[in-house]
This record gives C-alpha cells, sequence and structure tokens, in this order.
C-alpha cells in the first residue's frame, strides 16, 4: 500500500465556491484564477470542473495556459505576468490565448511582431502597488500606440490590483479604487479590480470583470468569523494516518531538539506527514490536527516525514485518518499558527502529495 498521505480533492466544492461568488457579483464577468497549479489544487482537474460554469481563466504565464490549451480547454485564459518574450505573443495569437502588457517594453514587443491571428490585450495599470502595471499618466498613449498594431483587438479590458483589500480599515484601497475609477472612467473599456477579497470586502472594486482565487478553493482572505467566512467550502483537505502510538512518561521528551517535554504520562502518535509533504516546520507545539473528529495538538517539532501528536485525550489507533487542514479544521488556522498565509501552505504543496479527487 502507498503512503497514505494525500491532498483529497472535492471538485463539487468548488462548484459551490462559484455559485456563492456570482451571487456577490452577479453582473460582473467571472475570470477564475488558476495559476500556480490552481493554488496547488491540480489546474487541469480544477479547469475541467469549471470551464463550462466561468467567463474566463487566468494563470502566471504562457507554460501554464499552453498546459490548459493542450488539454483541450478552450475558454479565454489570461497570463498575468503577460510575454517574457516578443516571439511568444505569436504563441498566444495562434493559441486564443490573451496577454496582459503591464510596461512598455510588451507595447515595443507588440510594435515589432508579426501575427497572422488576432491577439486579445488586458492593459494593466499600477495604481498603488508598485508591482506590475502602466502609470495612470500613460493610459491614453499606451491604449493609442496598442490600437495602432495590427491584429490587436479593440476591445481591450483595462485592470488593476489591489495591494491592502483583505485589511477592511485599510484607506487604501479607497485611494486604489478612486484613482482608477476617475483614470478610466471616461474611456468605455471593460474594467477589472477584485481579487477574492475585493469581491467579499468591496463591492466598489467588482466593475465588469471579477478576478476570484484564493475563495473559489473555499478560503477567505479574512479571519474566521468575519462574514460569509462560513458559506466557502474547502476544497482541499490533507490528510494523512497515525502510524505509530507510544506512551511518554511525565518528563519524557519528544521529536528533535526536545522541543516538547510530557507534564503528565501521555499518548503519542506518530504521523506520516511532514515539511517535505508541504506541512509548515514552523507550526509550533499546540498546533491543532483533527483524529476521529477530535482536535489534538501537535507535541514536538515538524520533521521532514512525520510529526507527533498528543491524543492521551481522545480515541487513537494505528491506521486512523488526520487531517492537517481543510473539512473541519480551516486552513487559515494552520496558516496563522505557522506565520503565513494558506495561499502558501495549498500552492507550495509538493508533488510528492498525490491530489485525490473526491467527491463524496
Ligand atoms: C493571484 C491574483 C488574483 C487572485 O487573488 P486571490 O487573492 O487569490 O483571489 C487576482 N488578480 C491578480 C492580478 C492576481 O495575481
Amino acid at each position: 500500500m502507498s503512503r497514505p498521505t494525500a491532498a483529497k480533492i472535492k471538485l463539487s466544492s468548488l462548484s459551490h465556491n462559484v455559485t456563492f461568488v456570482k451571487s456577490l457579483a452577479p453582473t460582473a464577468k467571472l475570470m477564475a484564477v488558476i495559476k500556480a497549479d490552481a493554488y496547488g489544487h491540480g489546474a487541469l482537474a480544477v479547469g475541467r470542473t469549471l470551464e463550462k460554469i466561468v467567463d474566463a481563466f487566468a494563470v502566471a504565464s504562457l507554460d501554464e495556459a499552453m498546459e490548459l490549451r493542450d488539454s483541450e480547454i478552450s475558454i479565454p485564459i489570461l497570463i498575468l505576468e503577460g510575454v517574457f518574450a516578443p516571439e511568444d505573443l505569436k504563441t498566444c495569437s495562434l493559441n486564443a490565448i490573451t496577454t496582459v502588457i503591464h510596461n512598455f517594453t510588451q507595447i515595443d514587443w507588440l510594435e515589432q511582431t508579426q501575427f497572422e491571428n488576432v491577439l486579445n490585450c488586458w492593459l494593466k495599470v499600477d495604481t498603488g502597488m508598485s508591482r506590475l502595471g502602466i502609470g495612470t499618466e500613460s493610459i491614453s498613449s499606451s491604449l493609442e500606440r496598442l490600437k495602432n498594431v495590427p491584429h490587436v483587438t479593440d476591445d481591450i479590458v483595462l485592470f488593476t490590483h489591489l495591494a491592502c483589500a483583505d485589511d477592511l480599515n485599510n484607506k487604501f484601497t479607497i485611494d486604489q479604487l478612486e484613482l482608477f475609477d476617475s483614470c478610466t472612467k471616461h474611456l468605455t473599456l471593460a474594467r477589472s479590480a477584485a481579487n477574492s477579497a475585493g469581491i467579499l470586502g468591496w463591492p466598489l472594486s467588482h466593475f465588469d470583470w471579477i478576478r476570484p482565487g484564493y475563495m473559489l478553493y473555499g478560503n477567505s482572505p479574512f479571519q474566521e468569523g468575519s462574514e460569509n467566512y462560513s458559506k466557502l467550502e474547502p476544497v482541499m483537505t490533507l490528510v494523512s494516518e497515525i502510524i505509530a502510538i507510544r506512551d511518554v512518561s511525565e518528563g519524557g521528551c519528544v521529536g528533535y531538539g526536545c522541543s516538547w517535554t510530557a507534564k503528565r504520562d501521555s499518548k503519542i502518535a506518530t504521523v506520516c506527514v511532514g515539511y517535505g509533504d508541504g506541512y509548515p516546520r514552523q507550526a509550533p507545539n499546540g498546533t491543532p490536527v483533527v483524529i476521529n473528529g477530535h482536535r489534538a495538538p501537535l507535541a514536538g517539532r515538524v520533521s521532514m516525514d512525520m510529526i507527533t501528536v498528543d491524543v492521551t485525550d481522545i480515541p487513537a489507533g494505528i491506521g486512523d485518518e488526520v487531517i492537517l487542514w481543510g473539512d473541519g479544521l480551516s486552513l487559515n488556522e494552520i496558516a496563522n499558527r505557522s506565520s503565513t498565509i494558506g495561499y502558501e501552505l495549498t500552492a507550495r504543496l509538493p508533488k510528492r502529495v498525490p491530489r485525490i479527487i473526491c467527491d463524496k
């Protein structure tokens, strides 16, 4: 039997979350963000589930887009970082891949490249995040240049990205949205600004296209208890099994560095998941796992292939399933305890962990 560590993927929850997203922004078109292998969930499985219920996909790069096209996914796909070399523009146009234009070099490349097919573009505007995008003062001149490139279609979408939308008290989002609106409202082009946090927390950011990522996978960029938090269903549940159980007497230590010492006679379960499986090494003593419906705390450091859990107070035996995050244990809680974000935990889940579609 193979190692029991796996990421269970519940595709029906993905559809549930899309329905919920649409209820929040019913008039906007929906671009599902499935970059980085759909945040670690598996871009093909996610793409096939969503292609009939969303308007477009976004990925980071042309390679990610071609993986979807090569698997016969035919709805529009946007590449969020644009192309990295001029010849890639031809691949975009041949495969109906929409490219982001975020700097003047990419416009130069467009002007210098010969195309046979049409090419769709989104123009990225920097409204304060200072990562990608042309300055607001260059919108008109950039559009002018784009419109003069033969084969570039006229229905360019203007978009920007919000830096602080996951903090409802941060006025920076208002500044970004006001700047974006004032620089683009006279242009009669479609517009887009909202990521998950924008969709959930800032209705003014919805415009014509919404771009949810994280929330599609059933997680909220806001914390537990916030509005709508419980309406999302986690798509991924990371599971493993108990492979050993031992008694540790009061005063005995557990794991590397002996960072956990038994304060009473204890029962310790060893579970075969570790940082080599994407479980965060930073997770401290006390971080919960769920076994047989009960929470149990991590006891001792996370190893590469194993963790140790204090199961003194709960029923637990060899072969019992252990939930690391997902169904009944929020990814955000594990991320918070480990000083990271849930995005990182799922996106960096290694190949070693099989993704198993399970829709029961
Ligand atoms: C990743 C990304 C998104 C999605 O963000 P979430 O917080 O996951 O919803 C939207 N727009 C752009 C430009 C992105 O890079």
